[in-house]
């Protein structure tokens, strides 16, 4: 018989997994609290930006093997197996791991089990929670059923995700039994198939996989960011030390790319989480590292405002300013923690006019922050400008020559947040061109 799987939360991760389970032929039922977003989803309309996602969640929503709920009981008497895929958002108070969506969803599909089933957690928790939960699971359910949880930390990138989702490069399972590895190895018979890894561990490693990860590449990226640190001050080529130090197969040239840093929903609230977690197991000094990745990440935004200044002879109030990507990062409309928003608003903070275009992100930036200029197009945001900033990396703004934005422009003025564009060729057409990385002389 065809598994019927339940994922509940579904947002970003949630419904993601949730489409990509029908793609795989399971009968699935996405369940969220935010009952405007379950109409969008039941109506096939995806409620974030990610390449592909529309298609299979209209494909599957008119299959019928596609469903979306806020009633845990229909699911709860329905799925062999239910997906946590709720948020875990950073607490403000010790900036620790927010576990109340997580604990809410436990303890709602405890009530609601009325059939053996599997618990899969996918959301990303601080190490410890899948035991304490498997006792919640054990005295909250009907004593007649027999229910077990499993944590399978999810890697899918934003971007990626359809592509991470169904054949993702490995696959962890913390589980505590064998049936309930069995049970998954169902699930994912697909990947395994093609020979994905595949680490069978506890609950602790699983969930330590998970923030170990993106504690090295926030490490990494900052690494690189060190050192644009350097290069600012002393001269050289940040781009050419990457991509020297890329050539050791040991580091590998994938997240040295200096620029404004990491944001998102994930790395900089995960590697905190991180940090509270293991001060209270009485670490206190194990993760000190990532608080100094944190700071050299965060300084990065304050380089970007600084140059802002500097190429505006330090007057910026007035000054029209283009923002070309609010986003975290392209191909996504996420704007959570995006350094590129904050810069934004920061500028507009400090008295310039700031125009932002992102080709995805704008209405999102637009609800955090209504009263940066939103337009459609990079000439819109160029018109006039004062300068331009590219903060995110969409393939539109990394194919930009200096002709496209000169017609709009008032200055010719760029600030690089991302190293992507050629400088000696905008340079050779006459622009001011600043970079992470790069020594800026404001006197040219
Ligand atoms: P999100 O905010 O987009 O989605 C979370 C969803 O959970 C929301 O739709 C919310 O309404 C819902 N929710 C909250 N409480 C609920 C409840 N009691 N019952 C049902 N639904 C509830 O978050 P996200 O980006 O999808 O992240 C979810 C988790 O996955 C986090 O732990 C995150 O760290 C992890 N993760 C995310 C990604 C990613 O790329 N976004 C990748 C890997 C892991």
């Amino acid at each position: 018989m065809t598994l019927r799987i339940s994922v509940i939360g579904t947002g970003y991760l949630g419904a993601t997994h949730a489409a990509c389970m029908a793609e795989l032929g399971f009968e699935v039922i996405g369940v969220d609290v935010d009952q405007d977003k379950i109409s969008r989803l039941s109506q096939g309309d995806l409620p974030f930006h990610e390449p592909g996602l529309p298609e299979l969640l209209v494909k599957h929503v008119r299959s019928g093997r596609l469903r979306f709920t806020t009633d845990y009981a229909e699911v709860g008497g329905w799925a062999d197996i239910h997906f946590i895929g709720v948020g875990t958002p950073e607490r403000a108070a010790d900036r620790g791991a927010d576990l109340r969506y997580v604990d809410a969803s436990i303890q709602s599909l405890a009530r609601h089990i009325t059939r053996d089933a599997l618990v899969v957690g996918k959301s990303t928790v601080p190490v410890g929670t899948a035991r304490r939960l498997a006792g919640v699971l054990a005295a909250e359910s009907r004593p007649d059923v027999n229910v077990e949880l499993a944590w399978n930390p999810e890697f899918l990138r934003e971007g990626f995700a359809v592509k991470d989702t169904v054949s993702p490069d490995r696959l962890v399972f913390g589980v505590d039994s064998g049936t309930a590895e069995a049970r998954l190895r169902e699930v994912y018979a697909r990947a395994l198939g093609q020979d994905t890894p595949l680490v069978v561990t506890d609950f602790e490693t699983a969930e330590l996989v998970k923030v170990a990860a993106n504690a090295f590449l926030a490490t990494k990226i900052s690494f690189i960011n060190a050192f644009s640190e350097v290069t600012e001050t002393v001269g050289g080529d940040i781009r050419t030390l990457a991509d020297a130090l890329g050539f050791d197969a040991r580091i590998g040239r994938k997240f040295l790319n200096a620029g404004i840093g990491f944001g998102g929903g994930c790395l900089p609230k995960d590697i905190r989480a991180l940090q509270t977690r293991v001060s209270e197991l009485g670490l206190n000094h194990t993760m000190d590292f990532l608080h100094n990745v944190d700071d050299i990440n965060l300084r990065r935004r304050d380089r970007v405002v600084s140059l802002a200044h500097q190429m505006l002879d330090n007057s910026v109030a007035g000054r029209r300013i283009a923002v070309l990507g609010v986003a975290f990062k392209p191909d996504s409309d996420d704007v959570r923690d995006s350094p590129a928003l904050d810069v934004a608003g920061r500028l507009y903070n400090d008295g310039a006019e700031v125009t932002v275009y992102d080709p995805e992100g704008n209405d999102n930036a637009r609800r955090r922050f209504p009263r940066l200029g939103y337009v459609d197009s990079v000439a819109d945001a160029a018109r006039d400008a004062d300068l331009v900033l590219l903060l995110t990396e969409w393939n539109e703004f990394k194919a930009l020559t200096p002709a496209d934005l000169a017609p709009q422009v008032r200055g010719t003025r760029l600030v690089d947040g991302r190293n992507v564009l050629d400088h000696a060729q905008w340079e050779q057409a006459g622009w001011t061109i600043a970079a992470l990385g790069r020594r800026f002389d404001p006197a040219g």
